[in-house]
């Protein structure tokens, strides 16, 4: 079933965002600051609106993607809102999102926030997730559409979910990519091609992710006891890994941080507790 959709803003993500649309047979109203950034959308078929107030009035359902959230505010304002779903897909924090959904119904809007969990070559494909939160009842009436864009996740009715669900994927993200970035510049050290490590570091991290379920099980339990890989093992360790680094002329990097939060946990007597341990240290920073 088609349905009118506008788009607002038009980078490399909202094109995307309105590519897809337009390519499921929605009627796709778009409007970019830049107006010729709509070019190519209009020439597949979307319509261009003069202004943001005009694009919103064009279509029931509103989608927004912008650099960040201070753009929508001269954006989503006005009238032209009520009886409108906004779905806001710019990146931000959980306090921006809730109050930009308490700003958005008090002009008589629904408001659904969202997490893209794709770069724009993915949306519309088959690895391509959504996070959303915020208006259920609005989010179901809309679900349709949104799949069309990538697999919808709805997290709850606190719009501030999916940007808090957003931001902790990514940093588990970067924890990985940091991992893997630390062990490719220590055996570069030695001359070793990248490319004959990474299968196995992609297999190691593929095995050793089984005690994420563990440690996760650990911690809602509150029962931190383990008999394999105690938080005292990798603190006694850690030296002679930082060590190495330093012998092989390498920044030990991000290692250093995690040394000091092994170091945190032992003399705070948690040296017996398996690694979910470190999940309760990072809740509560030293002052
Ligand atoms: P771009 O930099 O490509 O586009 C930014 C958009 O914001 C443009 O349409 C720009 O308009 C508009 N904009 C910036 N400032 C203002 C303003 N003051 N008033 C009106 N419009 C403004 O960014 P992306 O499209 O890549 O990203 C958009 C959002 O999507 C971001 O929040 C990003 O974090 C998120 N996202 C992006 C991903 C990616 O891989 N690209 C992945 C997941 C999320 P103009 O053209 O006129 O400059």
């Amino acid at each position: 079933e088609s349905t009118s959709v506008t788009v607002l803003g038009l980078g490399l993500m909202g094109t995307a965002l309105a590519e897809t649309l337009v390519a499921n047979g929605h009627a796709t109203t778009v409007w970019n600051r830049s107006a010729a950034k709509a070019d190519p959308l209009v020439a597949k078929g979307a319509v261009r609106a003069a202004t943001a107030a005009e694009a919103i009035t064009a279509s029931p359902l509103v989608v927004v993607c912008l650099s960040v959230y201070e753009n929508a505010d001269e954006i989503l304002t006005g009238d032209v809102l009520a009886g409108r779903t906004v779905v806001q897909l710019t990146n931000g924090t959980p306090r921006q999102a809730r109050a930009l959904a308490e700003r958005v119904t008090g002009h008589g809007a629904r408001y659904v926030d969202g997490g893209i969990m794709a770069v724009p070559q993915m949306i519309g494909g088959p690895a391509s997730l959504i996070l959303y939160s915020g208006d259920e009842e609005a989010f179901e009436a809309r679900k349709d559409v949104l799949a069309a864009l990538g697999s919808p996740r709805f997290l709850g009715i606190d719009p501030g979910l999916a940007p808090l669900f957003d931001l902790a994927l990514l940093s588990a993200m970067y924890g990985m990519y940091a991992g893997f970035q630390q062990a490719v510049a220590l055996v570069r050290s030695e001359k070793v091609q990248a490319t004959a490590i990474e299968p196995m570091i992609t297999a190691w991290l593929t095995a050793t992710m089984g005690g994420f379920s563990e440690q996760a099980r650990a911690l809602d339990a509150g029962e931190f006891g383990t008999d394999v890989s105690s938080v005292a093992t990798s603190q006694v360790a850690f030296p002679g890994l930082i060590e190495t680094y330093l012998e092989q002329g390498v920044d030990p990097g991000w290692l250093l941080a995690l040394r000091d939060l092994l170091d945190r946990a032992v003399a705070e007597g948690h040296g017996h507790d398996g690694m979910a341990r470190l999940i309760t240290l990072l809740e509560q920073p030293p002052a």
